[in-house]
């Protein structure tokens, strides 16, 4: 198992280098190759994390230059309540847009 300095050392690497580093830790850890998605997330920040087939699969996620280890669909949760919280902002059901409350395809 691979500890959490070497991990985090990675995160100094650009992009494309912590594209290779994950490809290789998954290698190391199981034989099985993953692809590595991107994801922007709500807040405006960015995820790198290895595509293991589902939303809530835990899995390895590169976020806020940190390694860690849960799911895409959970970070992007967490993100979706934070910018809510902060900005009073809702996601429209329809299309999937963010605005004020009550505006975009809210009818009522
Ligand atoms: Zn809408």
């Amino acid at each position: 198992m691979l500890k959490a300095a070497t991990l985090n050392a990675l995160t100094d690497a650009g992009r494309e280098e912590s594209f290779h580093a994950a490809r290789a830790i998954i290698r190391h850890f199981d034989g099985i190759e993953f692809g590595i998605e991107y994801l922007e997330l709500p807040t405006g920040g960015e995820v790198a994390y290895v595509n293991t087939g589902d939303t809530y699969n835990a899995t390895l996620l590169h976020v806020d230059g940190e390694w860690i280890y849960s799911s895409w669909g959970d970070v992007y949760e967490a993100a979706e309540a934070a910018r809510c919280e902060d900005t009073g902002e809702v996601r429209c059901g329809y299309c999937g847009e963010w605005s004020e409350p009550g505006g975009c395809h809210d009818d009522s």
